[in-house]
């Protein structure tokens, strides 16, 4: 089939449509309804329809493929390396699932998860969904603060945590963190089961604090059964990662999130039965819930579950397990590629590659140089996707399991099917013609597998979601984005990173895409700053290529001229960055997104904000010390 007619269908019709994508998952009960949008923009999907999402993940396949690879767990921190069967993980799961009941959690509870990248970690989510509990996911590099926002939004009964995580080697500690974050709370859990790793010393807390192998004894032939639930039903609550202001809490169903998660992973992802899908996120972030635990294994996947660094012990990890494993589909970060960028390429080449089919990016933009770079490494398709935590799966990309669209660089690609995407004119709120830039959304309904609301908060969902144009209510994305004439997107950043100089909005990312094309520039961040005279000018931390250009003062100043230059002649002089630093190191998170307020703060000599998931604190000293200077 065309990929045309699949969308337009998906469009036009979507009850049918979703109807014959349900039948990917197994249901206990056969929904009445595939889609009800009586009450927008809150859709229900599958109403009325029994199913769960560990019997589709785990259960299912145990029958036909008990024996076969499930989870592979490798972690270089600790340098353990296991494969679990579907039967393995189904009794691991049932285990898990067995000593929290025992703990008095039921259907509809709620579970907090702050753990590391175990695979004890994927048991407990998979419990949780077997027995109708609601996860919430915490990325365990959160410092107690952040962790505490979350205990008290989410009230758990029960936290699941591990005495330390692991990273470069060393352990870092979790189990202080978590005491500290239940002592600030409002909310206390009952219970907190830990996973001793043996990474470090733990205080335990009698009464509350629960040792997971001790329990897991007694519960060794533990034979839990499936908690069917009714799709709209909640799964589980993760919350966003705040680069650009206070989390939101994700909630999502179980029905529609599982179909959304076995299409995508079909059409998209192009994962067959018995494969082998690699995706290096974390289990703290929306890839690691869609892409390492529910979507390759409702596939009948085995899924790669890794600790550790993309460059340890050598930059040939990776394609080690790529080779190892026979992984088909893999799924990074444009972040990782660029750490990987920076090392020798032989790493790429002492590998038999031959199983990879294609490498998935998304989380943040994919600039060409980088995209160019590991295509040619590889030699599979590279194939860019955007989407956000709160649609769960692709809004963007190519859908190559329908048809073999050809990707265009610089683009995540086109609208996937169920979703009805718009650009459209900021002030105006009309659509924008091809080429013209405005914030991209999305007319409702929402497909299926997006958030059902902010949880506990409809208001708020309604309120920052779908209430930013006078003349339609639709979803707003936050993005700024342009469909060309063929009908590829491209994204220009986040709508919150404009600046305003001398009453002229400008894009930060615009001036950023502008400065890279100067061939001694390999990554930038752009942040406006006050400016008494202009309200704000723009100011670059850039990245050279060739660190000697800026040895000398005047070769810093000239290279600080022609990237202006540049600037001057792409966008004019009103884009002109005031200053343009050099740095060696840009701040991040450890998802790879810029930490462009932390910037601004620095520069205006503010406080720079939660800094708990910076990839490298050093980076901030250096624009403190640059700027200074
Ligand atoms: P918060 O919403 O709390 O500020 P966040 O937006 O960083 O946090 P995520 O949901 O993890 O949290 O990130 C989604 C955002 O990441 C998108 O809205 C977009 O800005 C960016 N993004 C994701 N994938 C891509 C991509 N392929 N190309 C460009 N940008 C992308
Ligand atoms: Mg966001």
């Amino acid at each position: 089939m065309n990929f045309a007619d699949f969308y337009r269908q998906s469009i036009d019709d979507p009850q049918t449509f979703w109807a014959n994508e349900a039948r990917l998952i197994d249901w206990h009960k056969p929904f009445d309804q595939a889609m009800d949008y009586s009450r927008p923009p809150f859709t229900k999907w599958f109403v009325g329809g029994e199913t769960n999402l560990c019997h589709n993940a785990v259960d299912r396949w145990v029958a036909t493929r008990g024996d076969e690879p499930a989870l592979i767990m490798v972690s270089t921190e600790t340098d353990t390396e296991k494969v679990y069967s579907f039967r393995e993980l189904q009794a691991e799961v049932m285990r898990m699932a067995a000593i929290m009941r025992s703990l008095g959690v039921t259907r509809g509870d709620r579970v907090l998860i702050y753990m590391p990248m175990i695979a004890e970690a994927a048991f407990a989510m998979l419990a949780c969904a077997r027995i109708g509990a609601i996860h919430s996911v915490v990325f365990g590099g959160f410092a107690s603060n952040s962790l505490a926002t979350r205990i008290d939004d989410a009230k758990p009964k029960l936290v699941i945590s591990a005495d330390a995580g692991s990273r470069g080697g060393k352990s870092v500690a979790y189990k202080p963190l978590l005491d500290q974050a239940i002592d600030i709370a409002q909310h206390k859990p009952a219970h907190v089961i830990l996973v001793d790793r043996g990474l470090m010393p733990m205080e335990r807390k009698a009464g509350r604090d629960i040792d997971y192998a001790a329990a897991r004894e007694r519960y060794l032939h533990a034979d839990v059964p499936v908690t069917w639930l009714e799709s709209n039903e909640m799964s589980y609550v993760l919350y966003t990662s705040g680069t650009t202001g206070k989390p939101k809490g994700v909630q999502r169903d179980v029905g529609g999130y599982a179909v959304a998660l076995a299409s995508s992973m079909r059409h998209i992802f192009c994962g067959k039965v018995g494969e082998t899908y690699f995706s290096t996120s974390d289990i703290g972030w929306v890839v690691g819930h869609s892409y390492i635990v529910y979507g390759p294994l409702i596939a009948g996947m085995a899924t790669i579950m890794y600790e550790g660094l993309p460059i340890r012990p050598d930059a040939g990890i990776w394609w080690r397990l790529v080779e190892k494993y026979k992984v088909t589909r893999m799924f990074s970060a444009p972040t990782a590629v660029r750490v990987l960028k920076k090392q020798p390429p032989e790493f790429m080449r002492k590998y038999d590659l031959s199983s990879l089919k294609a490498l998935y990016l998304a989380g943040e933009p994919l600039d060409e140089t980088t995209s160019e770079w590991i295509a040619s490494a590889l030699g599979v398709p590279v194939i860019d996707n955007y989407w956000q935590t709160e649609t769960g799966w692709p809004i963007l990309s190519v859908a190559k399991g329908v048809e073999d669209t050809p990707t265009r660089l610089g683009s995540p690609g086109m609208p996937m099917h169920g979703y009805k995407v718009k650009i459209l004119n900021e002030s105006t709120g009309a659509v924008c013609s091809a080429n013209e830039k405005g914030v991209v959304v999305i007319e409702g309904p929402l497909p299926p597998g997006c958030m059902q609301t902010v949880y506990g908060d409809d208001a708020r969902f309604v309120n920052t979601y779908w209430s930013n144009f006078a003349s339609e209510q639709v979803y707003s994305t936050f993005d700024w984005g342009i469909r060309d004439q063929d009908g590829y997107y491209f994204i220009l950043g986040r709508t919150d990173d404009v600046i305003n100089v001398a009453g002229h909005r400008l894009g930060t990312r615009e001036i950023e895409e502008s400065i890279s094309s100067h061939p001694n520039v390999s990554e930038v961040a752009v942040v406006g700053i006050e400016d008494k005279l202009k309200g704000q000018v723009a100011v670059a931390f850039a990245i050279p290529k060739n660190a000697e250009a800026i040895a000398t003062t005047e070769g810093r100043l000239a290279l600080e001229g022609e990237v202006m230059a540049v600037v001057d002649k792409s966008l004019g002089s009103v884009a002109r960055p005031a200053r343009v630093y050099f740095v060696t190191l840009l701040p991040k998170t450890r998802s790879g997104k810029l930490l462009r307020r932390s910037i601004q703060a620095i520069c205006e000599g503010r406080d720079p904000g939660d800094l708990t998931t910076i990839e490298d604190p050093a980076s901030l000293e250096q624009i403190r010390g640059v700027v200074k200077g």
